[in-house]
């Protein structure tokens, strides 16, 4: 069971010029429950009296009993954009927008054989058939390394918990009746139906 899921805002400069933010110093961690993941699901929900959900594409890592680095896969670190830019504008924190039920869905994971490859593959997300997110885990701000090492050393991390690595350029709305489609080439692939 996924006790903590530990993301990080605005690690692809792309990203944080889309939505008018300064490039960050020190990695902007926030928290999402691991109550929100769900696995390898076919469907996402959105959340009665919404009408969209933004999508955010990207590399998740799981940990393993001695907090290395075991597993990896595709997360949709789904946020409430209207919300949080009225919280972002109020000084406060993200949690409503952020941390909602079903606001994590997952693709299935696969083993790393290599810890380097992490940082040399391609993400990207389709809508409907059309390419939204297309991005590369070497344009990270905060490599893999340097994150994972922040959060280890300032947060209670248990084994199980998962990071989420950030999202590329090119996040957009989710609608009821979108089918949604993610990658990381060459290791996995999931797609979506929202309802
Ligand atoms: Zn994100």
């Amino acid at each position: 069971m996924i006790r903590n899921i530990w993301a990080v805002g605005r690690n692809y400069a792309e990203h944080a010029k889309e939505l008018g933010n300064d490039v960050p110093t020190e990695p902007l961690i926030f928290l999402k429950a691991g109550s929100c993941a769900s696995f390898a699901a076919d469907t996402i929900e959105l959340p009665q009296g919404k009408h969209e959900l933004h999508h955010e594409v990207e590399l998740a890592l799981e940990l393993d009993q001695n907090l290395q680095i075991a597993r990896a896969g595709i997360a949709l670190d789904l946020t409430d954009r209207e919300k949080q830019n009225i919280l972002k504008a109020k000084g406060q924190p993200w949690t409503l927008a952020k941390s909602f039920k079903g606001a994590c869905p997952l693709s299935s994971f696969f083993e790393i054989n290599d810890f380097r490859e992490l940082q040399n593959l391609d993400i990207s997300l389709t809508v409907n058939g059309v390419v939204k997110q297309q991005g590369h885990t070497s344009q990270m701000i905060f490599s893999i390394e340097k994150l994972t090492h922040f959060i280890l050393e300032n947060f209670p991390v248990q084994p199980g918990d998962l990071i989420l690595t950030g999202t590329p350029s090119g996040v957009g709305p989710l609608k009821r009746g979108d089918h949604v489609e993610a990658e990381i080439s060459g290791k996995i692939r999931h797609s979506w139906q929202v309802r």
